[in-house]
């Protein structure tokens, strides 16, 4: 039975879902998914680094051991074990993190809706980097704030700027380790000036840091998130050190928030998958990403080596670029004439994309900056690439 000639439904769209749209950079991703064409576009990690067989030997051991609590619901704060890790692996620098200050999430993009669902009226004042990432952009938009774009250099926040800011403001979202879009750090000062600006402020700061365990050289700097356990909102994910498509990241929060959170998880996906967290527990538990680490690092600092020398070489006078020491970017900012957008267009003519600079930019937009990511492409490409977006360029000067 089917009925006959039905009318098109008017759809009459919620106020909250006219705030969304496409993220540029997924509109981009399609384009360039044709394999003729060398993409520094997309923030997709290396699938070389993807462990596959100690994934299968994980997902088999939990099914064979404890399938039938793996294939349950589970708890909506997360997988015991796993929350204790979590906590464990973040309790440095002198502090002591506690399982219940861990919330799992479905990948830390949810612990960015749930921090906007739960901190984040219509016209809230949220701080955020000039640029940021352009995913926390999107998810805290849906919540209406008035974003104020803090003063940014080379070295990333300015502190002295978000006391000046900051007062009356829902949250702070900062990046301090291998930024998206920048590839920047945050100096040790900083972060503690930071943390005591937001502390005296009674400014909750978020940390996120999807990319820190990526440093290609020293340690990482000291996490924000142990200078001051209950002002800092630290956020983790597994998709850069193990595997994106399982979708598990954490947020590590003060208790009142992380149960205010929880219940919005609840009606949101109930948990997160109780068979993923039990397997990321059972690959790493015995420490395997002290291993597994380095060679995600040495793959990616060679990368970015290759890069930032074709850059050196091909690239005209009149560009810079970020010189990273650690993560998946490189920021490029051309002359103030340029428009990467438009620039973009002939690249994609010539096999070579990257995104456009002006999304991520809260306020103000700098049409002439551009993210380069060289994880995915090898050396050869890269330079290829590069020398071809470098011609482009030079026949614009
Ligand atoms: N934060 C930043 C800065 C990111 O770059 C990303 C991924 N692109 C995320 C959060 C989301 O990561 P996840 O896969 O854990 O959802």
């Amino acid at each position: 039975m089917k009925i006959e000639n039905p009318n098109p439904l008017q759809w009459n769209f919620s106020k909250r879902s006219q705030q969304l749209q496409s993220s540029a950079i997924r509109e981009i991703l399609k384009i360039t998914m044709r394999p003729e064409i060398t993409s520094f576009a997309g923030g997709l990690p290396s699938p070389a680094t993807f462990p596959v067989e100690r994934m299968k030997a994980a997902f088999d051991t939990v099914l064979t051991q404890q399938g039938k609590i793996a294939l349950q619901y589970g708890p909506t704060d997360g997988y015991g074990p796993l929350r204790e890790w979590v906590a464990n692996s973040l309790s440095t620098d002198g502090a002591r993190i506690l399982p219940e200050q861990v919330l799992m999430v479905s990948g830390s993009q949810q612990g960015l809706d749930l921090l906007g669902k739960v901190l984040i009226d219509e016209g809230s004042n949220v701080m955020v980097e000039t640029p940021s990432y352009l995913g926390a952009l999107q998810a805290f938009s849906i919540y209406g704030p008035n974003f104020i774009s803090v003063p940014s250099d080379e070295q990333g926040l300015i502190p002295s700027a978000v006391e000046e800011l900051g007062k009356g403001a829902r949250l702070l979202y900062s990046l301090p380790n291998f930024q998206n879009p920048t590839g920047r750090t945050l100096p040790l000062e900083r972060r503690f000036a930071l943390v005591e600006a937001c502390a005296r402020l009674g400014l909750p700061l978020i940390e996120d840091d999807p990319y820190g365990a990526l440093s290609y050289r020293n340690d990482p700097l000291p996490k924000m998130l142990n200078m001051n356990p209950a002002g800092v909102i630290y956020m983790g994910s597994f998709s850069k050190v193990l595997t994106p498509g399982i979708r598990l990241g954490y947020v590590v929060a003060p208790t009142p928030l992380i149960l205010k959170m929880e219940q919005a998880k609840q009606a949101a996906d109930l948990h997160t998958a109780q068979l993923t967290q039990m397997v990321v527990y059972e690959a790493v538990k015995d420490g395997f990403l002290q291993t597994h680490i380095p060679t995600i690092r040495k793959l990616y600092a060679d990368q970015c080596q290759a890069m930032l020398d074709a850059l050196q070489t091909y690239f005209p006078a009149g560009t810079s670029w970020t010189k990273p020491e650690g993560g998946m970017f490189i920021w490029v900012t051309l002359p103030k004439h340029i428009d990467s957008g438009a620039l973009l267009k002939e690249a994609v003519e010539q096999h070579v994309a990257f995104v456009p600079g002006a999304p991520f930019y809260a306020n103000e937009p700098q049409h002439n900056t551009l993210r380069l990511s060289f994880v995915t492409v090898p050396p050869e490409k890269i330079r290829a690439g590069v020398e071809r977006l470098g011609k482009l360029i030079a026949a614009k000067l």
